[in-house]
């Protein structure tokens, strides 16, 4: 409840699995893999737990999802971090701040402390001086090397090169990822699962709509289906043809493209 109404860290509900992720199949396993740590077996075994993952990709290619699916996967909460509000006006408040933060996600633990968009908190973009953000970087790089709580931090960036160095070094995450625009057959996976779970009756060209989604997100494959089911509910029927993706196809980058446009 009191977590409910903080500023800085969020409750996230999450219905997700591993099963509504299409492709990556390599952090998948990775994942399963880490969860057995909390097992009594793993610790009687000494196996440490891990501290968290660094998940890095362009828009829409999961990473939110991926989160979600972990915390849910594993029966652990999921708290968002925001950064940003991490940031106080007097000094020495951020600090403070951050540490308090992190206490109550220890106090929650095992949980997942989720800090999106770490490349824009600590890119040096202007969201804080950089004085500050250095220092509450550092109290969270000291709280990541030292961690021994049951605390798993997933971290969520669109790009690596803007990351400040001493985030990737070893002795911060365990793993760090780079989640690439799916290839053709994850593209394949990740069309079948989102078809399945909004209409399994839709026949969509598959083939065709692999021809021509190259290069397109998870995100905007959904759309794909998403469009060609507003296509079949207003011709009344359940066949698609390849056209129809042809038609999405370039109906989607241009959204991204628009999208690009009002972010710069
Ligand atoms: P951003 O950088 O904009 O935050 P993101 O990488 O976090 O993007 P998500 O928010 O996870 O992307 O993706 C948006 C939606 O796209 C998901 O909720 C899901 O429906 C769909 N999606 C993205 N990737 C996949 C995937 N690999 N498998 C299935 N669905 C996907």
């Amino acid at each position: 409840q009191s977590i409910a109404r903080s500023e800085v860290l969020e409750y996230c509900k999450t219905n997700k699995s591993p099963n509504d992720v299409g492709g990556l199949q390599i952090l998948k396993d990775w994942l399963k893999q880490r969860k057995q740590a909390f097992s009594e077996e793993a610790k009687d075994f000494g196996l440490p737990l891990p501290k968290g993952v660094l998940l890095v990709g362009p828009q829409g290619t999961g990473k939110t999802l991926v989160a979600k699916a972990i915390a849910n996967s594993w029966s652990m909460p999921l708290l968002r971090l925001d950064v940003g509000r991490l940031f106080a006006g007097l000094v020495g408040a951020s600090e403070a701040r951050t540490r308090e933060t992190i206490q109550r996600a220890e106090a929650m633990a095992p949980c997942i402390l989720w800090i999106d968009e770490i490349d824009k908190a600590f890119g040096g973009d202007g969201r804080s001086d950089g004085g500050t953000s250095q220092r509450v970087l550092a109290n969270i790089l000291t709280w990541m090397s030292e961690k021994t709580s049951s605390v798993f931090l997933v971290a969520t960036a669109n790009g690596i090169d803007k990351l400040p160095p001493e985030l990737l070094r070893k002795g911060r995450f365990d793993e760090i990822f780079m989640l690439e625009l799916p290839s053709r057959n994850e593209r394949h996976s990740i069309l079948e699962l989102h078809l399945q779970k909004r209409r399994p009756n839709l026949k969509i060209d598959l083939n065709a709509a692999l021809d021509r989604t190259e290069g397109f997100s998870g995100a905007e494959l959904e759309q794909s289906v998403i469009e060609a089911m507003y296509f079949a509910f207003a011709e009344k029927r359940e066949l698609v043809e390849g056209d129809l993706i042809l038609a999405t196809s370039q109906l989607v980058p241009l959204s991204r493209t628009a999208r690009e446009q009002l972010e710069s």
